[in-house]
């Protein structure tokens, strides 16, 4: 007799679907087999039974020049888990007066009271981290154990930057992450179109050339191969990018590589939307053609790209308005936390680029093992009992209103997607169920990570 029992469904995980329930004690899962008994049964006749959700790419409440992103460490966790996420990976950035270790308390103090679901967080190392490179080992030993390195924007690293970061994390065996374009490349174009006259948002991914993601992708692949460290490739947006991923792959060099819901469901067209729609889907790298997005899902299919995240980061329709009349200003950043997992199914397994094996490998397990989460990402025994009853048949139209996200707009405003979360739980608790929250603030906890394992 277990505590829990989901009874009847279909167990997806990342090695193949098969018929079984799954007992469940406390917080973990104790048996995956047929026809156990719990004091509390749930029926997933009929339905897809997943790992929780593992989305390490996530931006709440995060201070981005004048603006914070919308969705607070409770209304962001909320959201994700209506959509099936049952683990988030946030980011943490060093004040110019504080240490590592302060800076992963501050940001604790933030999410650990709001979290509904387990979450971890990447430290960042910017320009003004160089100085205390020495304090990477004690971020590790905070759980912090991912490195996020930027290749654009103020805290942007030189080459000469990047070698010594990459060398710091390579000595902790940590695993860095990085957002890949070429700044002084984009800086100028920016230039030349603003000085030109060409100030809206069709401009911003003119401004932002694929052929340059790709250049910083394969730099920076090619400094951390020299120093000998695995590496992670953030937010990838085009076909010229997966070249290098799956090249460097294929020279047997420890590389991966992700893409989100706005590279695989919209093309550039939404930046010719009229007024602020145009500016709400502006996010970095720029969301690109069909023929890119339709190497995504290629890249996908293939495996050459492991992991699907959201990078979500959305603003309000104010925010992203004081952008208007110079695309270079527009806070960055759309809201996905919500959808990704099913989209991934509706897009993805329905369309036949995926195998639901695939889809859960990429949004569940591949995640997990890349983040060091050693429960997560899987259904087996021992792991902890995050798990989705996922409804093949159900139907949900995007909208603000459908979504539980609280930017107030959404860039899949009238996507209809087959397939949503029926019930998700998180350490053997329902958080979600039948379309209510039944949750509660701080019931998540900070994860402390291990080395990746992907
Ligand atoms: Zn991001």
């Amino acid at each position: 007799m277990y505590d829990l029992v989901i009874k009847g469904g279909m167990v997806v995980t990342s090695a193949s679907p098969f018929p079984a329930d799954i007992g469940i004690n406390g917080e973990t899962i104790a048996a995956i087999g047929q026809n156990l008994d719990g004091r509390q049964v749930l029926d997933a006749t009929g339905k897809l039974v997943t790992p929780g959700a593992v989305d390490m790419h996530v931006h709440l409440q995060m201070p981005i020049g004048q603006f914070t992103s919308t969705d607070t460490f409770y209304s962001g966790t909320r959201a994700a888990a209506f959509g099936g996420t049952t683990t988030i990976v946030d980011f943490v950035e060093t004040q110019p007066d504080e240490t590592m270790a302060e800076a992963i308390a501050a940001r604790r103090a933030l999410a650990d009271p709001n979290v509904v679901i387990d979450y971890g967080l990447h430290m960042t190392i910017g320009p003004g981290d160089m100085a205390r490179l020495d304090q990477v080992p004690e971020a590790f030993a905070a759980g912090c154990t991912s490195f996020k390195l930027y290749m654009a924007y103020g805290l942007r690293l030189r080459d000469d930057e990047l070698l010594k970061a990459l060398t710091a994390v390579r000595n902790v065996s940590g695993i860095p992450v990085v957002h890949a374009e070429n700044w002084d490349v984009i800086t100028e174009l920016i230039r030349q179109n603003l000085a030109a006259g060409r100030t809206s948002p069709h401009w911003h991914p003119r401004s932002r050339p694929a052929l340059l993601e790709a250049e910083a992708t394969g730099r920076v692949i090619d400094i951390a191969s020299f120093v000998g460290v695995p590496l992670h490739i953030f937010h990838v947006s085009c076909g010229e990018t997966v070249a290098r991923i799956a090249q460097a792959r294929q020279q047997g060099l420890p590389v991966t590589g992700e893409t989100c819901p706005q590279y695989l469901c919209l093309t550039w067209d939404a930046y010719d939307a009229p007024g602020v729609d145009g500016t709400l889907p502006v996010c970095s790298p720029p969301i690109r053609d069909r023929t890119a997005q339709t190497a995504l899902w290629q890249a996908l299919s293939r495996n050459d790209l492991q992991i699907v995240t959201t990078d979500h980061c959305p603003f309000t329709y104010e925010e992203k308005a004081t952008g208007l009349n110079n695309y270079s200003q527009i806070p960055g950043g759309v809201p996905s936390i919500e959808m990704r997992f099913a989209a991934l199914y509706s897009q993805g397994v329905r369309q036949g680029w995926l195998s639901l094996s695939q889809w859960v490998a990429q949004c569940c397990t591949n995640p997990a093992k890349l983040m060091g989460l050693a429960k997560k990402g899987e259904i087996t025994v021992g792991y902890d009992a995050d798990l989705v009853i996922f409804d093949p048949d159900a139907t949900k139209t995007l909208t603000p209103e459908t979504l539980h996200e609280t930017a107030g707009w959404t860039p899949y405003a009238g996507l209809t997607l087959q397939g949503w979360p029926q019930t998700t739980l998180s350490r053997g608790k329902i958080v979600v169920q039948d379309g209510e929250f039944v949750g509660g603030m701080g019931n998540g906890r900070f994860l402390h990570r291990t080395q990746a394992n992907l």
